[in-house]
């Protein structure tokens, strides 16, 4: 998806935003816990889903990459 200074957008509504879903995921099975920092990077690939609310495409960053994201 288009990042725009910081946001991304739909691919099919380029005005309308793409919203994180909840938790980051995992594509394989990866080993520690997000909430508590013990994730393994080398366990799997950790994605950060994003979401279309008009047309429910879903697309994915992998979440290393997409610092500006972080708490
Ligand atoms: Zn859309």
């Amino acid at each position: 998806m288009p990042i725009k200074e910081g946001k991304r957008y739909c691919i099919n509504h380029p005005s309308a935003r793409m919203n994180r879903t909840g938790t980051f995921k995992a594509l394989v099975n990866v080993e520690g816990n997000a909430a508590d920092g013990t994730i393994n990077p080398q366990s799997g690939l950790v994605v950060m889903p994003f979401v279309c609310e008009e047309c429910g495409y879903l697309e994915m960053y992998v979440a290393d990459k997409t610092h500006q994201d972080k708490k």
